[in-house]
């Protein structure tokens, strides 16, 4: 495979505290070192970056990615979802298994592993259910899953309802040392809703979805966690109450982590005034104080990472009318420019700190051996041109869906080279 070597950008690798202008250098699928910047080039390579003015990351990880296959492909599959990604900047993403069949099986697992190595675009983790056939009756065959390579479990799309199987769940995962990302939502309190219950969908006579909704169950969650020491990671955080929980109990020392959406930090409620089901999504987005909340728990760590809920629908399904409309907007290809846009360009959060909460922070929460360049480890990196200006335009997407609400968005801050185990696999420089 020869050796890459990326000549003076910002290295920004948390996972080993470096933050300075240096080469990096990579031989055979694997980073060789940092160093030697300028005047002692790290050795002749065989193909030279220059990545001056670039941030040079080690790949971004989306741990939180719907492929929608196998069973709706005409939504997204495994190939676009996976390309989607790398032109979004991301070396891994770790896929949900609510697809039709759910992920609950070896085979299961093992088709997942298939079609990702076929696409042979960034690295596919596979998520498997906590339930059979996700539907919260019965646990699914954890360590099976476990033995075939699921690196997590999730029945996301729906919450886990009975707390009984949800304790031993955790129980199971605390075995095996894997976390459950778990979708929060009380369905009676939601149900009917389109958007956050409040003000606005007052005014619109919307149905609503309220901050509680998400907040008792997020409180269940942590108490399970606790009693059992499983360790639970809340998936797209919406709410300041929720934050407020999460911080609490990590304060007491119980096993969570927990994620929040780009469009969770950017967005509220008040743009479902325009009645467009683009901005429909579960949880929904909340007030502008919900959003700030957001952006603290992300400063201070309480929320650990940025993950983005990808989850395409094809045309179609989302023109229908909101209350008929489903769930969820494209998130692979714009969180890069939104997380600079909204994050570190209103200087709330610092490279290192984003860098973590989109590469090493989802690597370690799901125990998969990226999100670093130290000497050895594979060669995913990504370049991230933090100044480029661009215009979000859905219809130059890779993905096969256009479900976006920043169509027309100026963005700043775009991965301009995605480069997976030394191959260079996406590169705009
Ligand atoms: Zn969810």
């Amino acid at each position: 495979m020869g050796t890459l070597l990326i000549r003076g950008g910002r290295v920004v690798d948390p996972s080993q505290d470096i933050d300075r202008v240096d080469d990096l250098l990579v031989r055979d699928g694997q980073v060789v070192a940092v160093g030697h910047a300028g005047t002692q080039p790290l050795g002749k390579a065989d193909e030279t970056i220059d990545a001056s003015g670039l941030v040079v990351a080690p790949g971004l990880v989306d741990m939180h990615v719907h492929l929608r296959e196998p069973g709706r492909e005409e939504d997204e599959t495994i190939e676009t979802g996976t390309r989607a990604a790398l032109a979004g900047g991301f070396t891994s993403v770790a896929c949900i298994p609510n697809t039709e069949p759910p992920i609950d099986t070896q085979a299961a697992v093992e088709f997942i592993h298939q079609k990702a190595a076929r696409a042979d675009t960034c690295n596919v983790f596979v998520v498997a259910c906590v339930s059979r056939a996700r539907e919260g009756k019965e646990l699914a065959e954890i360590g099976r899953l476990v033995e075939a390579g699921a690196v997590a479990f999730s029945d996301d799309g729906a919450p886990v309802y009975d707390a009984e199987l949800m304790r031993r769940a955790f129980e199971y995962c605390r075995m095996f040392d894997k976390p459950i990302l778990a979708h929060e939502e009380v369905l009676e309190l939601s149900r009917g809703g389109v958007m956050h219950e409040g003000l606005v969908s007052l005014v619109l006579g919307l149905g609503g979805m309220p901050a509680a909704a998400e907040e008792v169950l997020i409180g269940r969650d942590i108490a399970l966690a606790e009693v059992t020491g499983g360790r639970l990671h809340a998936m797209h955080v919406s709410t300041g109450g929720g934050v407020a929980l999460i911080r609490e109990a990590k304060r007491r020392g119980i096993r969570v982590t927990a994620e929040a959406c780009p469009h969770h930090f950017t967005l509220t409620d008040e743009s479902l005034r325009g009645f467009d089901s683009n901005f429909k999504m579960s949880p929904p987005l909340r007030t502008a104080a919900d959003v700030e909340a957001i952006i603290e728990g992300l400063v201070d760590g309480t929320i650990d990472c940025i993950a983005t809920d990808h989850a395409p629908h094809a045309r179609e399904k989302k023109m229908l009318e909101l209350d008929r409309a489903p769930f969820g907007i494209l998130g692979l290809e714009t969180a890069v420019g939104l997380s600079v846009t909204r994050l570190v360009r209103s200087g709330r959060l610092g490279w290192p700190r984003l860098i973590e909460a989109m590469s090493t922070l989802p690597a370690r929460i799901l125990g998969i051996n990226r999100g670093t360049l130290r000497p050895g480890a594979v060669a995913d990196i990504t370049l991230i041109d933090p100044e480029l200006s661009w215009t979000v335009d859905v219809g130059s997407f890779q993905s096969k869906s256009v479900n976006s609400p920043f169509h027309g968005w100026t963005l700043q801050g775009k991965a301009v080279a995605t480069i997976v185990g030394g191959r260079v696999k996406h590169r705009l420089v």
